[in-house]
This record gives C-alpha cells, sequence and structure tokens, in this order.
C-alpha cells in the first residue's frame, strides 16, 4: 500500500511538474508578444528618509498587464524571462523607460525630484558583454547623469567572480550606482562588500519583519546596518510595514526605507503628483514668511 501511495504521489508530481512546464514554456512564449505590444508598465516604488518619510529615490518594477490573466507579477515571470533569455529585452526597455521618466521627473520638478533611480538588473543581463555600453547609450539619450542612476544587482549574480563582477566594476567606473539587493538572502558573503564596489545595501525584508521581535529575530538587521555603515554604505531597510517597525529601524540606525507602510508601487501619475507637491512646497519655504506660531 505504501509502494501504492508512493507511486501515485510520483505520478501527481510528475503531472504537477509537467503542467507547469508547459506554463511556462507558454508565459515564456507570451512575453515576446507583450514587449512589443505594449503591455509591460513601470510602477515606481518610493525609497523614503527617515524618520520623516520623506522622499529620497524610487525604484522601478515592472508589471505585465495579460490581455487574459490580468496584472502578471514579476515574481511569475522574471523567472520565465531570465530561463528563455527574454530578460535581456526586457530588461533593456525597463532601464530605457525608467530612465526616460527619471529624466522627465527632472525637467518638469527640478530639485523636487527623485534623487535617483533605482533600476532591477537580472544575473542573466549582467552576463551581457554589451550591458556597460547599452547603459552608457541610455545615460547619453536621456540625458542623465551616471550617478543619478542606481542599478540593483543580486548577490547571486557577483559572488563566484567572474564577467558579472567584471562588468559591476566597469559600471562603478562609469559612476553609476549600485545596490546589493535582497541582501542576506542570497549567497551571502560579507567579503563581496570589499570585493565588488557597491554603494547601497538593501536589508531583505526577511530580516525586517523581524526587527520589532526578539533579540534571535532583529540581530541580522541590527549587525547589517552597522556593517554598512562602517563600509561606508547606505542601507535601505526594504519591506517596511508598520510604523512600529519604521521607528525601530531609525533606532538601529537605519536611514532609508521602502515599503507599505511609506508607500506601495505607484503608478507614474501619482508619483507625479507628489512631486508636484513638493515643488510648490519647497517653492512655498523660500518665499513664504514664516507660519503664525
Ligand atoms: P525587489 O527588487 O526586492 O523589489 C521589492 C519587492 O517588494 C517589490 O515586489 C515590491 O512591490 C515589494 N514590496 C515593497 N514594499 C513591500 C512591503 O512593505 N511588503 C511587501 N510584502 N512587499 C513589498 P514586486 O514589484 O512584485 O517585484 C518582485 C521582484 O521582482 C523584485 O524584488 C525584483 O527582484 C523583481 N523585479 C521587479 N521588477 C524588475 C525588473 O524590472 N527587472 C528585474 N530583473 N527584476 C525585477
Ligand atoms: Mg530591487
Ligand atoms: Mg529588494
Ligand atoms: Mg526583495
Amino acid at each position: 500500500a505504501a509502494k501504492e501511495q508512493g507511486k501515485s504521489r510520483y505520478v501527481r508530481y510528475t503531472a504537477e511538474l509537467d503542467a507547469r512546464t508547459v506554463e511556462h514554456a507558454r508565459l515564456g512564449a507570451e512575453l515576446q508578444h507583450a514587449l512589443v505590444s505594449g503591455e509591460l508598465f513601470l510602477l515606481y516604488q518610493p525609497v523614503v528618509v527617515l524618520p520623516e518619510g520623506e522622499l529620497s529615490s524610487v525604484e522601478a518594477l515592472v508589471r505585465w498587464r495579460h490581455p487574459e490573466r490580468g496584472l502578471v507579477s514579476p515574481a511569475e515571470f522574471i523567472p520565465v524571462a531570465e530561463r528563455n533569455g527574454m530578460i535581456v529585452q526586457i530588461g533593456a526597455w525597463v532601464l530605457r523607460e525608467a530612465c526616460r521618466q527619471m529624466a522627465e521627473w527632472r525637467r518638469r520638478y527640478g530639485a523636487a525630484g527623485p534623487v535617483r533611480m533605482g533600476v532591477n538588473v537580472s544575473p542573466r543581463q549582467l552576463r551581457e558583454p554589451s550591458f556597460v555600453q547599452a547603459v552608457t547609450d541610455v545615460l547619453r539619450e536621456t540625458g542623465l547623469r551616471p550617478e543619478d542612476l542606481l542599478l540593483e544587482i543580486t548577490e547571486t549574480a557577483v559572488f563566484d567572480g567572474g564577467p558579472a563582477l567584471e562588468t559591476v566594476r566597469a559600471l562603478h567606473a562609469l559612476g553609476v550606482k549600485l545596490a546589493l539587493d535582497d541582501f542576506g538572502t542570497g549567497h551571502s558573503s560579507l567579503g563581496l562588500l570589499r570585493t565588488c564596489p557597491v554603494d547601497v545595501l538593501k536589508v531583505d525584508k526577511l530580516f525586517v519583519d523581524g526587527v520589532t521581535g526578539t533579540v534571535e529575530n532583529s540581530v541580522i538587521a541590527t549587525s547589517l546596518v552597522q556593517i554598512a555603515h562602517a563600509l561606508r554604505l547606505r542601507a535601505v531597510a526594504e519591506g517596511v510595514e508598520t510604523e512600529a517597525q519604521a521607528r525601530r529601524l531609525y533606532q538601529l540606525g537605519y536611514r532609508l526605507a521602502q515599503g507599505f507602510h511609506f508607500a506601495p508601487p505607484l503608478p507614474e501619475e501619482e508619483v507625479g503628483r507628489l512631486l508636484a507637491v513638493r515643488a510648490a512646497g519647497l517653492g512655498c519655504d523660500r518665499l513664504d514668511p514664516p507660519a503664525l506660531a
């Protein structure tokens, strides 16, 4: 009976696996169409300064509005695009679109605009020999300075050295800012912080979730901000969902945060409204007499 059961479980498992493979193949084929027919778009999530929550920069996050499936999450289609190679084209589109948007906000809102634009870069993109040139081209086309761009890479892409690390060094030499994303969840090595020239450590939500808990649950977030600052890197706490977490993170030394507590990923127009208010506020500070005490 046990054998029978084991066998049926195996059959069910492979059936599920096949279904998933087929589903992935279909998604992959549809992605090609999605890119050319304009089904992909970007949302922008604010990164804020603690404790007030003032806007610092934004991170571009890709979305897919599928004609039948509705909104598809990048957690679902980015891995598929990584496997079939489409990520190279998708990534190039994301980079150009995010930089175009950043340049537009700069023109319209000047100093009230975001400090910089964060763009996620997948390991596969970093292995493309032409990636540095692609970044250079986009900066030139959009008129952005290298330091207006923050490329978010993962530890796993660079932990074993090789061409990806060389690419990162070339980007750093260009003056582009670099972040290690989801820090602590991949092939973490603190040695990487010395060999890989990064400016920002994005501490994963996994560790941020624990900051209001026990010492054991908060120890990693506590240590990472100290390590980051000792190495003169900025630390960003990812996935901050509550006021209590925000307050605790500030106590621990975090000065930058991102999460639903402050703002979810927003459409371009909503960020524009936010920036317009900010621009007006900056103007008022200079022009208006001090408010009545
Ligand atoms: P990520 O780069 O670490 O982005 C942060 C993710 O956390 C985003 O998910 C964001 O919506 C989500 N998030 C932000 N604040 C909170 C919070 O308070 N609570 C919770 N539960 N989640 C929060 P999203 O947009 O679904 O993206 C997931 C991942 O997909 C990203 O993680 C990134 O690795 C990848 N991704 C997104 N856009 C791109 C892209 O254009 N290119 C590449 N290569 N990867 C991308
Ligand atoms: Mg990111
Ligand atoms: Mg992240
Ligand atoms: Mg993350």
